[in-house]
């Protein structure tokens, strides 16, 4: 590439690979894209039955504060793809009201009828009507057919229909609620990732230059514009200079980086003697998450077959009682799961693999923070989750728990589950207890969102505008899961990437 790159995108993930090989698809566009992990090789941890593979394989190694003092592992991926060359390939929409409701929050251009032009851009799906559905996009997306659900998910259905609940063919269609198959970008059991589906194709363009194995460890500013990045390679250190620079890092490490350089609330740079170029309060506030608790089953023998079967199929999208925001919970059955990482619920099972029923609340309310721990790029940033702090969550995550105990124990569900593992059945009788027990195995979906979060130019708490600049800078951008001003109803990734492909959009106008 000659000259000076017009963009410089920061991270090859969910959104910046995909905004990389959109914004390179105009050849009068040099894009310079720098990755901190390994550029794309096919491997088994494509495969979406190896989804711990891919973790060991390509991760940041950090850990969260779920609630309390209370850390877990917090998984991240770093390869190009990002957190979509890591994760369980569920391709879920939220719902259209997510979205106006970002415009509500200020994110002006990001309402539903904004963002479906992008979904559809994205996907080649078969399913559904014309307006609603993409059918030659870059993310293929599968669902199991009915004829091919195992054994236990047919009895999961019917479970579901034994309490009345509806049934979807389409959890992508924007009024559906139920139980039905996931939608997931996939081609058979190879994840599709954005460095699959998306950037392959563009490497071969002369105008997009790729930097992996390449950690930027600070942005370049002269005053408030920022002018490039410089990048660790193999213990040297270089810099990449360009007309604009695009934060791609995702949401933990996106704010990391902007506070590392300069940008976020001045009084927490102070703290660890960063220099404040532009005060920005919202640098890192606003985390968003999806708490999520399991009830851990031993299945009856020859119900749980691992090399053969896959991990999920069915999901069911529901509303918390009393809840007035539709489908705020997701319930799914783990066809198998690994106890042995989990020494509580190995002990109780008694069992290396069992069977989860897992419950998710899609709207919370809590709140959490990224902030750094020190100057050095090589210290992680301390993730506090904050799951639960919204006695509203908790309420829910016990409703949601309480539906999964009632369909396993309803035919004939119930005939392939040998037994509740954890929690013992008592504590369903108890809120406190219960309570207790979500606690314990808490877990984070790995949706985090919102830390450099969009609102109108004039909000002080929002990070960037709703063209993705960051307020009080030139030539700076970030695109990726920090900038979502509210949590979708939904697992993150296809939204991130429908932020990126619209981010295109708006970049190539601006
Ligand atoms: C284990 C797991 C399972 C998940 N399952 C699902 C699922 O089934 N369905 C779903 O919808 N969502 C799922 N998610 C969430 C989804 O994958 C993420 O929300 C999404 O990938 C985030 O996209 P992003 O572009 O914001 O960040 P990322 O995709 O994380 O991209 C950030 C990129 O920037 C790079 N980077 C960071 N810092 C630097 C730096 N300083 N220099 C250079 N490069 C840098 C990173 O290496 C990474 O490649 C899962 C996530 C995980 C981790």
């Amino acid at each position: 590439m000659a000259g000076e790159p017009d963009s410089l995108i920061i991270g090859a993930g969910s959104a910046g690979a995909t905004l990389a090989a959109r914004l390179s698809e105009d050849p009068g566009h040099a894009v310079a894209l720098i990755e901190a992990g390994p550029p794309y090789a096919p491997s088994r941890a494509d495969e979406l039955s190896n989804l711990a593979f891919a973790l060991t394989e390509r991760d940041w190694g950090f850990g969260a504060r779920t609630h309390g003092e209370r850390i877990v592992p917090y998984p991240l991926g770093k390869a190009a793809g990002g957190g979509s060359a890591v994760n369980g390939g569920l391709a879920i929409r939220g719902m259209p009201d997510d979205y106006d409701e970002w415009e509500r929050l200020g994110a002006a251009g990001w309402a539903w009828k904004d963002l479906l032009p992008a979904f559809r851009r994205l996907e080649s799906d078969p399913l559904g009507e014309e307006h609603l559905h993409g059918r030659d996009g870059p993310l293929p997306i599968e669902r199991w057919s009915p004829d091919a659900y195992i054994p236990l998910q047919q009895q999961f259905l019917a479970a579901c229909r034994a309490h009345g609940i509806a049934e979807t063919a389409d959890h992508n269609a924007p009024t559906s609620t139920g139980v039905g198959p996931f939608p997931m970008n996939r081609r058979g059991n190879l994840r599709v990732s954005t460095a699959i589906g998306l950037l392959a194709p563009a490497l071969d363009r002369s105008n997009l230059e790729v930097h992996s194995d390449a950690r930027v460890t600070r942005l370049l500013l002269d005053g408030r514009r920022a002018r490039g990045a410089l990048v660790e390679r193999a213990g040297e250190t270089f810099e990449v200079t360009a007309k604009r620079v695009v934060v791609c890092a995702g949401a933990i490490n996106g704010p990391a980086l902007l506070m590392r350089s300069g940008i976020g609330p001045r009084a927490a740079l102070a703290k660890h003697g960063i220099a404040c170029a532009i005060d920005l309060p919202g640098v890192g506030a606003h985390l968003m998450e999806h708490p999520g608790a399991l009830l851990a089953f031993v299945p009856k023998q020859g119900v749980c077959d691992p090399e053969r079967q896959p991990q999920y199929q069915l999901g069911l999208r529901f509303t918390a009682p009393g809840s007035d925001i539709p489908n705020d919970m997701l319930i799914g059955v783990m066809n198998h799961i690994d106890l042995r990482g989990m020494p509580d619920l190995h002990a109780a099972a008694g069992a290396d693999i069992g069977i989860a029923l897992t419950c998710g609340v899609h709207h919370p309310l809590s709140r959490g923070n990224v902030t750094l721990t020190s100057a050095d790029p090589d210290d992680p940033p301390q993730i506090d989750l904050r799951l639960l702090d919204h006695p509203e969550d908790t309420r829910r995550l016990l409703a949601g728990l309480r539906l999964a105990h009632t369909l396993s124990q309803t035919a004939p569900l119930d005939g392939s589950l040998a037994r509740l593992a954890a929690p013992a059945a008592a504590v369903f009788d108890d809120d406190r207890a219960l309570e207790g027990y979500a606690r314990s195995v808490l877990t984070p979906w790995f949706h985090a969102t919102g830390t450099c979060r969009m609102g109108s130019p004039d909000d002080p708490a929002a990070v960037v505008d709703p063209g993705c600049a960051v307020r009080g800078a030139e030539a700076l951008y970030v695109v990726d899961g920090s900038i979502l001003p509210q949590i979708p109803r939904a697992p993150t990734n296809l939204t991130i990437i429908a932020v990126a492909e619209r981010a295109a959009e708006l970049l190539r106008a601006s």
